[in-house]
């Protein structure tokens, strides 16, 4: 049987979840087409005086209810079938925390770790110039994902500025705080993912020092949700890298790792290069055994795909708090529920960085800056609004979190669609 692709995957579990919310098919259909998708070739001036041609993305997905918004990803594995998945997520996404914004992503396939700084910088700009006319801050609005970060979100701002002649930093989110950034979107996804985990754990009548948690993947979501988990008193006994995972029984110190981390640039180095192997007791897994632990609470923080129908019976943890899009595929659903494993879904539980893209995009057009318990009081109370429609519904309805979020979202977007007339609408005039 061939593989079905991340968007096919996307779009199965769309139409399945659309059919428990009561959706007009007009409004179903709607959103099974993305509004706008473009593909660019970027040429890039290699510093070896070469020229090499990198493949950009950009799409459009929906934009009912308000400029579509969502990050660009650098990585070797962009498509453009992986980009209409994402933006069809953030679609989702927006809506479920209730944003005045529809759902878009972007991305080069490109290993950005392979390349200088001057190439980086290079090529970030020529995205922005591939893009030009397709994003704006009333049009669409990137942000940082994948392997990208706000020096970049500064250059793709000053590149756009340049080209429209005119000053714009509400055209992209994430920027460093000195170019118009928000106080508190660094760690904005992984305390976004925190807050659901607090509630989740207040719902479980769990004790929080009970609580073992596996974070796969470390970077900037992964970091974030793991530090703060441990600053209330949870072991985070299992992390993994692209590399690969270490554990121990007795927790990880997460800022050490961290640091070190930076410095080595891979968390098995970390652990084996003389410094903190000989302190703290640890053995390498793989991150596949890391997604099969006996854990409490598992955080796929990494890519989209990791838990498929093969891998999904071997999962033991209680609950899965998604902080990467997509990373359990819809042909797994169905196992992890019957297991009665509780998914906080990516739709709700990474929805802290575009929460706080929003309140940075606010702040732009306001020409304001918020203090950091502006946003982190405002970021809460949002989070904590989301995770509590969506339990409350599941709780009613007899629905898993994720149906639940869908079904909150797919509603919002269909009251806009609905306003502008169905064919029921059309056929009783
Ligand atoms: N890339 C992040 C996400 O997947 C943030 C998007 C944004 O801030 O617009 O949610």
């Amino acid at each position: 049987m061939t593989q079905q692709s991340t968007f096919e995957d996307a779009l199965f579990r769309l139409k399945s979840l659309a059919s428990l919310a009561d959706l007009k098919p007009e409004v179903i259909e709607a959103l099974l087409h993305p509004k706008q998708m473009l593909e660019v070739s970027l040429p890039l001036r290699m510093d070896d005086g070469s020229k090499k041609y990198f493949s950009a993305y950009r799409c459009r997905y929906n934009n009912a209810l308000g400029p579509t918004k969502g990050g660009i990803r650098f990585h070797p594995n962009v498509n453009q079938d992986e980009v209409k998945a994402l933006s069809l997520w953030m679609t989702i996404k927006c809506a479920v925390v209730g944003l005045p914004f529809g759902g878009a992503k972007g991305g080069v396939t490109v290993n950005p770790k392979q390349l200088s700084p001057m190439e980086l910088e290079r090529l970030s700009r020529a995205y922005v110039r591939g893009f030009a006319d397709f994003i704006g801050p009333h049009l669409d609005i990137p942000a940082p994902d994948v392997y990208t970060n706000a020096r970049i979100m500064g250059w793709m701002m000053a590149e756009y500025e340049s080209i429209h002649r005119t000053h714009a930093p509400d055209v992209i989110t994430g920027k460093p705080i000195e170019l118009g950034g928000s106080l508190g979107r660094d760690d904005a996804t992984g305390r976004g993912a925190y807050l659901c985990t607090l509630e989740l754990i207040k719902k479980m009548n769990w004790t929080l020092t009970d609580i073992r948690v596996a974070v796969q993947g470390f970077g900037n979501g992964g970091y974030h949700v793991a530090r703060l988990l441990q600053q209330v008193g949870c072991k985070i006994v299992a992390i993994s890298d692209s590399q690969g995972a270490i554990y121990s029984e007795n927790g990880f110190d997460i800022e050490s790792l961290w640091e070190e981390k930076q410095q080595s640039k891979q968390i098995k180095g970390v652990y084996c290069n003389d410094s903190i192997c000989e302190i703290i007791e640890h053995s390498a897994i793989t991150n596949e055994q890391l997604l099969s632990l006996d854990v409490d609470i598992l955080i796929p923080a990494a890519l989209e795909g990791v838990i498929t129908k093969h891998n999904a019976v071997n999962i033991k943890a209680k609950a899965i708090v998604e902080i990467a899009n997509g990373p359990i595929l819809f042909e797994a659903d169905d196992i992890i529920n019957s297991k009665g494993i509780h998914v906080v879904p990516d739709v709700l539980a990474n929805a802290g960085g575009v929460t706080v893209s929003y309140f940075e995009w606010v702040q732009n057009r306001g020409g304001q800056s918020w203090s950091l318990e502006q946003v982190q009081s405002q970021l809460k109370e949002k989070m904590i609004a989301a995770f509590n429609d969506v339990w409350t519904l599941s709780e009613t309805g007899g629905h898993t979190l994720r149906e639940a979020a869908y079904i909150c979202a797919l509603r919002k977007i269909s009251r806009v669609i609905e306003a502008q007339g169905t064919r029921q609408y059309f056929l009783t005039r």
